[in-house]
């Protein structure tokens, strides 16, 4: 079976490969249930697409395939099956918004309630459009970290999305398990629906973007749009629910309309922005199903415990050891010989009351067993560890864990610092400013959080190197795209099903 899976994944691989090492996925939040131009909309783009033999990721809200199948649109929901299918959160713009339910609530308790209001959502969207969608995104910037646990727990392995809250690098990277992409920076632009026939400069970009990720290896382009968009010249959940609005469905509003010869315009600036970028034989577009395939699996193998305690006691973060990316929390867990496993970071931060420079090495060693019982027994990495009544934070713990490698005797308390925490936002509006949020919406507490979770932050890599390519002989035009994944595939592969 193990074998059968590994050639089917090397065989897919292959398929997927890009000259360059260089990709695009292409993603259109499929949200506005309130204007059904909109639905025409998505249909058109998705054919097009289609004609063009290009696959691209379309994240639908629940209210929206829930008002698709109430409106017979069949023509729509095939259409858009022919591409992949993510999920945008169950109501998109209607209060209470992801991160306004979630600010107030703890890591564990969020996660829950994440899955309370949007698993049904997602069972339907999955109902709907006979297929679990393959990644989440949410509305707007209401981004909150208890939807990484809720989402693997619902079975969904990839995020895909916009934001300032986090990021690495302006490229794909692991995060509670999922990957993410998310704060692409140049990395991220598209063609200006608002410019003209078509937009040169973002063609411009785009070429710029392949040769500069071409020569470092490859790398990912994320270009995104709204199908409602392309019909309309106002956003649908603007003209309803801005600033924390909440008007009873009879009262909702249509956004205003583009009239039919300006959205033939839309359409066609999109097409040539897509014919520009498939004239590229060595670019690859990718949808969300395919992009877990593309990188190095979350969970590592087993490293060499010296290298990792000589890396964490130097900085705890993510970095490569021997060959291997490991995030601060597999670091962690190698120290503990825990074996490699996902696992969420600690739940709320913990506090070091110890005040004595040294621990007595049985009262470390049982500090340790602890640690590492809390870990296999909850998969999350616990806020502080007991040395007594005392405690020592888990960044300190680490710290002095690390610095004791290999040593005998008393263990001297060594204070760490969480240097993934530079990943992360550190102000707590800006990120969060978004039309539908009430004024002055304040997500600190979400980015506190997240900050703690980013213990199992690290960089996503491409799975075959640029050195290894695959010669252009093996090159299928970019719309070759006979690879489709099932969800317990990719979790058999990756290991991330909890
Ligand atoms: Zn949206």
């Amino acid at each position: 079976m193990l074998c059968k899976l590994v050639y089917f994944l090397l065989f897919e691989l292959c398929s997927l490969r890009a000259a360059s090492g260089v990709y695009v996925v292409l993603w259109f939040d499929t949200e506005d249930y309130i204007e059904p131009a909109a639905d025409d909309a998505a249909l058109r783009i998705a054919s097009d697409l289609t004609a063009e033999g290009v696959r691209a990721t379309f994240k639908v809200v629940g209210e929206k395939a829930r008002v698709l199948a109430a409106r017979g649109r069949t023509d729509v929901i095939s259409a858009l099956s022919k591409h992949a299918i993510g999920y945008h959160s169950n109501w998109h713009s209607v209060h209470p918004s992801p991160a306004e339910y979630l600010v107030r609530l703890g890591y564990l308790e969020g996660a829950d309630e994440f899955e309370r209001r949007e698993g049904p959502g997602l069972a339907d969207v999955t109902r709907i459009f006979g297929t679990q969608p393959t990644c989440y995104g949410q509305p707007g910037n209401s981004w909150a970290p208890q939807s990484n646990l809720a989402l693997r727990r619902l079975g969904v392995p990839v995020y895909l999305d916009e934001g300032e809250h986090v990021g690495i690098g302006e490229q794909p990277f692991w995060y509670g398990g999922l990957l993410y992409v998310f704060r692409m920076g140049k990395n991220q632009f598209r063609a200006q629906l608002n410019v003209g026939d078509e937009d040169r400069a973002a063609y411009k970009r785009f070429d710029e973007a392949v040769s500069r990720l071409a020569a470092n290896g490859g790398g990912l382009i994320s270009i995104y749009y709204h199908p409602t968009e392309f019909v309309t010249t106002e956003f649908w959940d603007a003209v309803n629910f801005a600033h924390g609005a909440n008007p009873d469905r009879g009262e909702w509003v249509k956004p205003r309309r583009r009239n039919i010869e300006d959205s033939e315009r839309c359409y066609g600036v999109l097409r040539r922005f897509v014919q520009h970028m498939k004239q590229n034989p060595d670019v690859r577009f990718v949808t969300a199903r395919e992009l877990p395939v593309l990188y190095e699996s979350p969970v590592s193998g087993a490293v060499n415990r010296t290298a990792v305690a000589d890396h964490l006691k130097r900085q705890i973060l993510f970095s490569d050891v021997d060959g291997q990316m490991l995030s601060a929390a597999e670091m962690l867990l190698t120290l503990l010989e825990l074996p490699p496993q996902i696992v969420e970071g600690p739940a709320a931060s913990g506090k070091t009351t110890y005040t004595k420079s040294t621990i007595p090495m049985p009262a470390f060693h049982n500090a340790t067993q602890d640690a590492a019982e809390f870990i296999r027994r909850f998969r999350r990495l616990p806020n502080e560890v007991f040395v007594g009544a005392e405690t020592l934070s888990l960044v300190d713990f680490a710290a002095t864990l690390a610095s004791s490698a290999g040593k005998e005797g008393a263990v001297p308390l060594v204070h760490g610092t969480a240097a993934f925490e530079a990943f992360f936002a550190t102000e707590g509006r800006r990120p969060f400013n978004w039309i539908i949020h009430p004024e002055g919406f304040d997500g600190s507490a979400l980015l506190e959080l997240g900050r703690l979770q980013g213990w199992t932050l690290k960089p996503a890599r491409l799975r075959l190197p640029a050195r290894a390519r695959l010669g252009s002989a093996g090159h299928k035009p970019a719309s070759a795209y006979p690879v489709v994944f099932s969800q317990p595939q990719l979790f058999t592969i990756f290991d991330l099903r909890i």
